[in-house]
């Protein structure tokens, strides 16, 4: 007779559902105050149907899928003629396919190629932000094409024809030129290996041929190359200026991008980030000879604010993980939510997701208002990098913190942590790295009386929090020193963060933002401010209502 006890490994107890089939617009009450709070509230039924379709078990697969499978190079075919195409998983296609439907590559734009009426930014960030919860590096080229409109705007006859493919809601993958698609995508190369913050050193070189130029050279990453045209810099005659570089060329011939190879990257690995030489490529001029950097700064705003969006979405997918597991898991005869050390943690985490989805939807909302409303303007110049900065620079430790929430289970590859944290950091290098927004603040708080003006404005609201010291923020000889410009640019984000919050969110949030982020000046580390229970309780079911 068998004397051993029963063990049966199918008997699986204290460990949490999957976190999937979510609405991840509905659960997400702090996302819901800001959408009001800027504008979109009436657009809340859409946006609900929009987090249901990206919360499905179907989505989270495909993100997995299109991450595991990663694009492959062919550069030649067996013959030795060129290919320079590149072959995604068809999760990442039915990734592009279902953000293109939302319009996440373009609903900010009418067929005509001019700026969609407010809320469009709103709503668009409001999607875009969940979206990038579920799977960011297909995000790439969708952020892409969306901004490239804003520099094509240089050369209108171009734009009119580009700008209706673009805001097609149809995708198309087949590699074939963009004037026969319906649907097209859009990229952009800056970067050579040279110099990528620095592109006026950029040694690519474009000769004038008739009405097109000849561009000769190379990027050091040129993402998703599949893209239908990118928009490109080369030394004309005239100094730096922006192309407009199409995958083929007028005749229907394949134009002169040889892919050399794709980077082997820490993450963004659903995505593909090329090196590319042009031999000869044929290229149509975007904006005046000598213009390049104005012109495509134009499309560089439109990106860095994606990637706080992006950002802010990896950590609130973090966030909800943690606390969702930590309601089923039991340490100590005690659920870890009602553990107090881990109540302290997951209502930090919660209040970081506060500031920052607060601070990108009352951005975006200066998007929506810039071109009828210069404060707006001037709103969306100073805390665009100072946001980017603040919050891509936030994501990869917070992440982790929410990884450790979940134990051995968060470092294991099927959570969907260890993507999010992998991938967290690219947005803190690319479209400007940490420094150079700091940099890039520091000269609109130099050059625009406007922007200085809303940073002390900022600080004045700020002041009955610290006690009515409003100069907290108002020291002349940081704004003027490079060295301290990342002390100051974390200040405005702070209270760039706090001010959207005041907007939206209620007032015992705004106060714990306050305090702790402000007053404190909360360090890298969660769980290490005091906060009441009442409070912790609060932001815990505005994160993720408990069912
Ligand atoms: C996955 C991936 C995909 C990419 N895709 C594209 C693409 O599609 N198209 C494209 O054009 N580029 C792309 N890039 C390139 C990216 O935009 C650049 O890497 C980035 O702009 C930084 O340029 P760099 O790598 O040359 O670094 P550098 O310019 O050498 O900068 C290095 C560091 O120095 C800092 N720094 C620079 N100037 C100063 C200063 N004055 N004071 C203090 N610090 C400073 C920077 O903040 C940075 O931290 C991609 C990068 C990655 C990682």
């Amino acid at each position: 007779m068998n004397t051993l006890p029963r063990f049966d490994a199918g008997d699986v107890f204290n460990q949490s559902p999957p976190y999937e089939n979510i609405d991840l617009f509905s659960s997400d009450l702090p996302l819901q105050e800001a959408v009001q709070a800027n504008g979109g509230g009436g657009e809340a039924s859409a946006l609900a149907a929009f987090g249901r379709q990206w919360g499905t078990t179907e989505m989270f697969s495909l993100a997995r899928r299109a991450n595991e499978n990663t694009p492959k190079l062919y550069t030649f075919d067996p013959k030795g003629f060129r290919r320079d195409i590149v072959e995604f998983h068809p999760a990442y296609h039915d990734l592009m396919r279902t953000s293109i439907a939302g319009g996440l590559h373009a609903s900010t734009w009418t067929p005509a190629g001019t700026r969609a009426p407010p809320p469009a930014e709103v709503l668009r960030s409001s999607r875009y932000y969940m979206a990038a919860q579920i799977e960011s590096g297909h995000l790439c080229p969708i952020t892409m094409t969306r901004a490239a409109l804003a520099a094509l705007a240089a050369n209108p006859a171009l734009l009119a024809q580009v700008a209706p493919k673009v805001v097609s809601t149809s995708y198309d993958p087949v590699f074939r030129p963009w004037w026969e698609k319906q649907g097209i995508t859009l990229g952009m190369g800056m970067t050579e290996k040279q110099g990528g913050t620095d592109v006026r050193a950029n040694i690519s070189t474009a000769t004038a041929s008739g009405d097109f130029y000849a561009i000769d050279g190379h990027k050091w990453f040129l993402s998703a190359p599949m893209c239908d045209a990118f928009l490109v810099l080369a030394q004309a005659p005239g100094g730096l200026t922006c192309f407009f570089v199409p995958r083929f060329r007028p005749d229907g011939s394949v134009n002169a991008l040889r892919l050399q190879r794709l980077k082997d990257k820490l993450g963004n690995r659903s995505n593909a980030s090329s090196e590319v030489e042009f031999a000869g490529a044929y290229a149509l001029r975007v904006g005046d000879e000598g213009a390049g950097v104005r012109t495509i700064i134009q499309m560089v705003q439109l990106t860095r604010l994606d990637c706080a969006l992006a950002s802010a979405g990896f950590m609130r997918m973090a966030l909800v993980q943690a606390v969702h597991h930590s309601r089923y898991r039991s340490v100590f005869q005690r659920h870890l939510y009602d553990q107090p050390m881990m109540r302290a943690v997951l209502a930090d985490l919660a209040l970081e997701v506060e500031g920052a989805v607060a601070l990108v939807m009352r951005l975006s909302r200066a998007f929506d208002q810039a071109a009828t409303d210069p404060r707006e303007a001037a709103y969306a110049r100073l805390v665009t990098p100072a946001a980017k900065y603040w919050i891509c620079k936030t994501a990869p430790g917070f992440i982790c913190e929410a990884m450790e929430c979940l134990g051995g289970n968060g470092y294991v590859e099927e959570s969907v942590l260890p993507r999010l944290y992998r991938e967290a950091p690219v947005n803190a290098i690319w479209e400007g790295s940490g420094n150079v927004m700091c940099l890039d603040v520091l000269r609109a708080l130099r050059r625009d009386a406007e922007a200085a003006d809303l940073f002390g404005e900022m600080a004045r609201k700020a002041a009955p929090l610290l006690g009515g010291d409003a100069a907290f923020v108002e020291g002349r000889s940081e704004v003027e020193s490079e060295a301290a410009a990342r002390i100051t640019v974390g200040k405005l984000a702070v209270l760039a963060a706090a001010e959207a919050l005041g907007a939206s969110a209620p007032p015992a949030i705004v106060e714990a933002f306050g305090r702790t982020r402000i007053v404190h000046q909360h360090g890298t580390l969660y769980g290490a401010e005091r906060m009441d229970a009442k409070a912790a309780g609060s932001l815990l079911q505005r994160a993720l209502p408990e069912v």
